[in-house]
């Protein structure tokens, strides 16, 4: 694995670099929100049809087939919320990373009933339900985006205990996904962010990106982002290849989401990563303000403190 700076000791961590981190953080998670409730608006659409109806998607204007109002998000955001609650109680109850309370975390969040749940997380959740694994077996001929699309708040946990990320990622998403790609890209991703999160200037946390994400080329030739294959479905490597493509040409938080989810398709899971990303690159302070604005009230709040408790527990270590 290429490694970026080290990490200086979390608890050495001056205050402006604090706060700086939380301003990333918040960015990060901000921008997997937005991304999410612009892309809802064209998901399943093809990027024809999306020209036809809108030219170019830009607006936070709602709609799509889940019928939302301007600025609400789904299940990409939802889920990571749910993920980001059992982190925390696991540090509250003494049980750190613990992947039960993680499974009951997504039982939870499926009886609040969602706007969506993925085919291959309802089936994790219902066999959780039925059977109290916490792993389903390998599911060879599905590699979905649902567990990639939730690891944001395990990358936030981990910060101050890296060799952590590897593990606690495989294990939450397990408990919906068990395949080696989808393992593989939530892996990297966590690691992309890690490497966004605590840079000292961006080149390099692009340089670091990138060679994370020629390791998983390299391991696994599928992810194959260049040049682009154009597709952009729920499957976890033409995910990858889309998210990759749009935020290595134009890390500008703007181009890069708007290049993203006008690509159709799992346009709310590709525009959640590649906003993840391109939010953790700028910061809060310099999303855009007419889609923040935009987001529901109560999504802005509940990301905020999550994140901000979620750095407490990673600093904490
Ligand atoms: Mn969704
Ligand atoms: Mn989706």
């Amino acid at each position: 694995m290429p490694e970026g700076a080290p990490l200086p000791a979390a608890n050495a961590l001056a205050a402006s670099s604090r706060a700086q981190l939380f301003d990333r953080a918040l960015g990060a998670y901000l921008g997997l929100a937005i991304g999410d409730a612009l892309g809802a608006t064209v998901e399943f659409m093809t990027p024809r049809e999306i020209r036809h109806q809108y030219g170019v998607h830009r607006d936070m204007v709602g709609g799509g087939w889940l019928r939302l109002k301007p600025g609400q998000v789904t299940d990409d955001t939802t889920m990571s919320l749910a993920l980001g609650e059992a982190l925390l109680q696991g540090q509250q109850q003494g049980r750190p990373f613990d992947v039960g309370l993680m499974a009951e975390a997504f039982v939870r969040w499926w009886r609040g009933k969602p706007v969506d749940c993925g085919n291959t997380c309802r089936r994790g959740i219902m066999r959780y339900l039925a059977e109290g694994s916490v792993q389903g077996p390998p599911q060879p001929g599905d590699g979905g985006n649902g567990a990639l699309m939730r690891n944001l708040p395990v990358a936030l946990a981990t910060l101050g205990a890296p060799e952590c990320l590897e593990p606690v990622s495989i294990a939450q998403a397990h408990i919906t996904h068990h395949h080696p790609l989808s393992d593989a890209a939530t892996v990297a991703f966590g690691q992309m962010l890690h490497a966004l999160l605590r840079h000292k200037e961006p080149q390099q946390a692009l340089t670091t990106c990138k060679a994370i994400a020629d390791h998983l080329v390299e391991r696994f030739p599928k992810f194959r982002y260049q040049p682009y294959p154009g597709r952009a479905t729920g499957y976890v490597v033409d995910t990858v290849q889309t998210v990759l493509h749009h935020f290595f040409a134009t890390p500008d938080f703007e181009a890069a989401v708007v290049g993203t989810v006008n690509e159709g398709g799992d346009a709310d899971t590709t525009g959640a990563l590649a906003g993840m990303l391109a939010g953790a690159l700028c910061g809060a302070q310099a999303l855009p303000r007419r889609w923040l604005g935009k987001l529901e009230r109560s999504t802005r709040m509940a990301i905020t403190e999550q994140t901000s408790a979620l750095l407490a527990l990673a600093l904490a270590a």
